[in-house]
């Protein structure tokens, strides 16, 4: 049933399959393990996981771990974490580019040996020089034209520590005029004395992502190599490589546009600062759209997979609006989430005349979702004192203002008809109490002579949760933070409010982390995953309702 919608991948896979180029379909995702994962990868990982299990393929998961600068373990677990979260899971065992650098320093030899590459001892600096520009050719290294033997004694000194970090790496060697920039004799090997995750100290040599990346696809039998645009170019690279050292597979390369979301930053580096500066909660604050932001934000795996098939995959460059995203999270909660009611802003709501004739009913059952018998129902218990939201009172409002207001009548969702007949308020004017007569009898029935014009929420004064909720908005004050000079100055302040005291009908007490409720008249909510307590969830705000009910 979730399938990926065709586009021009999945025809070219076709036309593969139909003309016999391929039997099976074979794909990778591959992030570099420097970050958490984002919903720029959650594109990527639909795409290439979608197509493994569309096709009846496999994908590997691949950590492309070749810069050896951090300790990333922690971004290693979050990875796999977030790929099985999403619904998806690797084939075999989970692989890395590391795994590969006896093969890849073997390549690099046979390039050698061929006389395709050279240990050049230009600095990194003259290197960018002689590389010239779009406009100018390049200008050959005078190390280019060393012989095989000399290239293998330097390459393997580079081996064994004997060039300091920039005195000397290792090239292709191509074409110093070729129109494409990454073809003039690009670096394929570099020294960094830094200790591997993995291999720890075993290499102070380093293959480079072009040169490593088209030879993990080949020993992995990767079919279908699916990479952004930005790669186009380094596509000539990865078959040049593949062309000169003798691998058998030939995997090709594809490449898609990124995504990029309003309002949000598709750059783990870009993310790194935000978490480093405190300008954020950590990389899972749910005002990121990190996967982990969006899971403690209470998006679902399955609002993230219809996201990515809707926006669907092309070499078009385009923006996707946030309210995209928002509304698969919201259908998906809308068919799936029980409803509750919560009062977010609480004042008081005496009922006069609870206890007399026709207004005694103290609880009523009621269906935890409009449509979906199978969510159950619960007990909700009523006294003389309820809470509304101060927003849903006013003394004096016009017709459209649907709420309570003096003189008028408003029903009380699954309870009575009341009307409001006076207030109190506090020395600075605010109303605290309003006081209401009930429609006797009114539960659950039209009663005539009494219209109604809008429904408010409410919860038990006497028997409700007094608990945390956190409403999120837009992290940035700009929908493209990422082309900011100082997207750090972009950050709202505002965008995180928290209310202490709201009141929440009782059930809510017992919420668990992992749960998700439609607060009636609100929004979505889902259960704060950071320090839980059991018995006393704080609530997150993942989406407020489609249309502002409150007219
Ligand atoms: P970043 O700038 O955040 O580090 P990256 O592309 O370097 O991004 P990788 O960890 O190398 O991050 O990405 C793993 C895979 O996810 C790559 O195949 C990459 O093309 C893909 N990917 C990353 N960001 C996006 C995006 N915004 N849209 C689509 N695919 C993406
Ligand atoms: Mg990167
Ligand atoms: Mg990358």
């Amino acid at each position: 049933e979730e399938r990926i919608p065709r586009n021009f991948i999945t025809d070219i896979i076709d036309e593969d399959l139909k003309e016999g180029r391929v039997t099976n379909i074979a794909t990778r995702f591959p992030p570099e393990p420097n970050g958490y994962l984002h919903i720029g990868h959650a594109k990527s990982i639909c795409l290439n996981f979608g197509l493994a299990r569309d096709y009846n393929g496999t994908c590997n998961l691949r950590f492309d771990d070749t810069n050896p600068v951090k300790e990333d373990l922690e971004y290693i677990r979050s990875i796999e974490r977030d790929v099985k979260w999403l619904g998806f899971s690797w084939s075999g065992e989970v692989r890395h580019s590391s795994d590969y650098f006896d093969r890849l320093y073997g390549y690099a030899l046979e390039l050698i040996n061929k006389g395709l590459a050279y240990v050049d001892e230009l600095s990194p600096e003259e290197i960018r020089e002689y590389r010239g520009t779009l406009k100018e050719p390049g200008r050959d290294s005078p190390y280019r034209y060393r012989s095989v033997e000399e290239n293998l004694a330097l390459f393997e000194k580079m081996k064994n520590g004997g060039f300091e970090e920039g005195k000397a790496c290792l090239r292709a060697k191509i074409d110093m005029s070729s129109p494409f920039i990454c073809m003039r004799d690009p670096v394929i090997y570099r020294v960094r004395f830094a200790s591997h995750a993995l291999t720890g100290d075993k290499w102070c040599i380093y293959p480079m992502y072009d040169f490593t990346h088209c030879i993990s696809d080949a020993i992995e039998g990767i079919t279908h190599s699916i990479c952004t645009l930005e790669f186009q170019d380094n596509r000539r690279l990865y078959d040049w490589v593949l062309d000169h050292i003798s691998i058998e597979a030939r995997p090709h390369q594809y490449e898609m546009s990124r995504l990029n979301l309003e309002y949000s930053l598709t750059s783990k580096r870009k993310l790194n600062l935000l978490v480093e500066k405190g300008l954020v909660d950590g990389w899972d604050d749910p005002r990121l759209t990190t996967i982990s932001g969006l899971r403690r934000r209470g998006y679902t795996p399955a609002s993230i997979r219809e996201f990515c098939r809707r926006i669907g995959v092309t070499k078009q460059e385009n923006t996707v609006e946030m309210s995209a995203l928002e509304t698969c999270v919201r259908d998906d909660l809308n068919t799936k989430a029980p409803r509750a009611l919560a009062v977010l802003h609480p004042i008081k709501l005496v009922i006069d005349n609870f206890g007399e004739d026709g207004v005694t009913v103290d609880k009523v059952t009621v269906p935890n979702h409009p449509e979906k018998e199978d969510l159950g129902s619960r007990e909700l218990s009523l006294s003389k004192e309820l809470f509304i939201d101060a927003a849903d009172f006013r003394e004096q409002a016009n017709k459209q203002y649907k709420r309570l207001k003096l003189g008028y009548e408003v029903r009380l969702r699954h309870a009575y008809i009341v009307k409001a007949v006076s207030c109190e308020k506090d020395e600075n004017g605010n109303v605290t109490c309003v006081h209401v007569e009930a429609v006797p009898n009114s539960i659950g029935t039209d009663v005539e002579g009494h219209k109604p014009k809008g429904v408010i929420h409410w919860v038990n004064a006497n028997d409700c949760y007094r608990g945390q909720v956190c409403l999120y908005g837009r992290l940035f004050k700009v929908p493209n933070p990422g082309a900011e000079e100082d997207f750090l100055a972009c950050v709202d302040e505002n965008s995180k409010e928290i209310i202490k005291d709201a009141a929440l009908e009782s059930s809510l007490k017992n919420a668990k982390v992992g749960d998700s409720f439609q607060f009636e008249r609100e929004g979505y909510f889902c259960v704060e995953s950071k320090d839980f307590v059991e018995g006393a969830p704080v609530f997150n705000l993942t989406v407020a309702l489609r249309d502002n009910k409150k007219t």
